[in-house]
């Protein structure tokens, strides 16, 4: 199909809309806020609703579809080991799980990698870890471990994580939380600098953070924290559950900056928007406190989310998408920063993922995002008013193009 044909049509009659739309609010806890469409399909970058309205998907499932919806290597994995095996448990070996963590291993260039689900579950999983090394690895004394992580992190939904987070949304009425943390304000390695104890264990950040609208630290940070980390004995985990797996123009946020971390934290992408795969990723030292029975997952590691996850990395191993989400997020940011003073206050990009911030008095990202929908683009706010765009990188050119212009035709409307 050309572009033109995915060109979205008027919106039309909702009833349909409407009638799933109220169904889903009687009978679900109302722990989102969705905007009102109902997709019932999607291939590559784009979405139809159930009215057969079609929209550029511009959020690509929080960055877990980076290679698109269906793409066929993955479907074709996925087909291929569903009527395979798709649960074993880890009680049993299963032929898919070896190659998977081999090869995820050798892209990330460490040792070792455990399997889980969730994002959330892998963030679990680096804490656990990352308490085990303190004590038996750093000497650090029972039930003493700490971790640093920065304000406005987005890590998950456990009790343990928000325990730490700074979203008082997040957080009110979930109490009483897990001590251990410090937080200390984002990119500034000095506050670290002065939070780090005997016994602290990690740094635990995101090296650009999403959820908080797309934060790019400044340049010398996380080379700050790597050489802190190092000269202290702790360990830097870097999450890259929504910045890793091509996002950023490179396969980790990391490398942007010459930076390796002594834990990769997984999650969203690696399981291509198919099944939820996640995955601690570190050296034999590390992961080697981890003994039967310390910890695991009943459907950690599946054949089935081995097989997707593998294919996901062999997508990678080739470079192709960290290239295209390099070429197109340079397309992406020379278009957006066109718009900055003319209804748009400032843009952050890395790669091709973009964090706007709209002139608070024109609108906030909640409505935008209302009127992006409404012209066929689908998208997501942050805070107040700003929207981060994140569209599949298997997304054409002239179609980013196309999305810009209907953020830029919304802001005209308004202006
Ligand atoms: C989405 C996300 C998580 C949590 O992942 P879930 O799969 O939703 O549990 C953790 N960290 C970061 C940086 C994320 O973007």
């Amino acid at each position: 199909m050309t572009t033109t044909d995915l060109r979205p049509v008027d919106p039309g009659n909702l009833s349909s809309t409407t009638e799933h739309i109220e169904l889903a609010e009687s009978v679900m806890a109302h722990n989102y806020h969705p905007l009102p469409v109902v997709i019932a399909e999607a291939h590559g970058a784009w979405v139809t609703d159930v009215e057969g309205r079609r929209y550029l998907d511009a959020l690509a499932g929080y960055s877990a579809l980076n290679f698109g919806h269906g793409h066929p290597d993955l479907v074709a994995a996925a087909a291929d080991q569903l009527v395979r095996a798709t649960l074993t448990s880890r009680a049993f070996h299963n032929d898919r799980l070896g190659p998977f963590c081999r090869d995820l291993a050798a892209l990330a260039g460490m040792d070792l990698v455990l399997p889980m689900n969730t994002g959330a579950e892998a963030v679990e999983t680096a804490i656990k870890v990352a308490r085990k090394w303190g004590y038996e690895v750093k000497g650090v004394p029972d039930d003493q471990a700490n971790i640093i992580v920065a304000a406005d992190n987005f890590h998950g939904r456990t009790t343990t994580i928000v325990s730490f987070s700074t979203d008082e949304v997040a957080r009110a009425g979930f109490g009483p939380f897990t001590p251990g943390f410090t937080v200390v304000p984002y990119g500034d390695a000095a506050a670290l600098r002065a939070a780090v104890t005997p016994h602290t264990v990690a740094v635990l950040i995101e090296p650009v953070q999403g959820e908080a609208g797309v934060i790019v630290p400044p340049a010398d940070y996380l080379p700050a924290v790597r050489e802190l980390c190092t000269e202290q004995n702790v360990l830097f985990i870097a999450d890259e559950i929504q910045s890793g797996l091509g996002r950023t123009g490179t396969t980790f946020a990391c490398e942007l900056e010459g930076v390796v971390p002594d834990m990769y934290i997984l999650g969203k992408a690696l399981g291509g928007g198919i099944v939820p795969v996640s995955a601690v990723v570190s050296s034999r030292e590390i992961l080697g406190v981890i003994q039967p029975g310390n910890h695991g997952s009943t459907f950690g590691g599946n054949p089935l989310a081995a097989a997707v996850g593998h294919a996901v990395v062999r997508l990678l191993a080739t470079g192709e998408y960290q290239e295209r989400a390099k070429v197109l997020g340079e397309q992406l940011r020379l278009r957006l920063e066109a718009l900055v003073g003319h209804g748009v206050i400032a843009v952050r990009t890395r790669g091709l993922w973009a964090g706007v911030d709209i002139d608070p008095a024109l609108m906030t990202g909640r409505e935008m995002c209302e009127r992006l929908a409404v012209r066929g683009v689908l998208a997501k706010d942050t805070h107040g008013s700003t929207v981060r765009l994140a569209p599949p990188i298997v997304i054409e050119a002239a179609d980013l193009d196309w999305m810009v212009d209907q953020f830029a035709a919304v802001l005209a409307d308004v202006t």
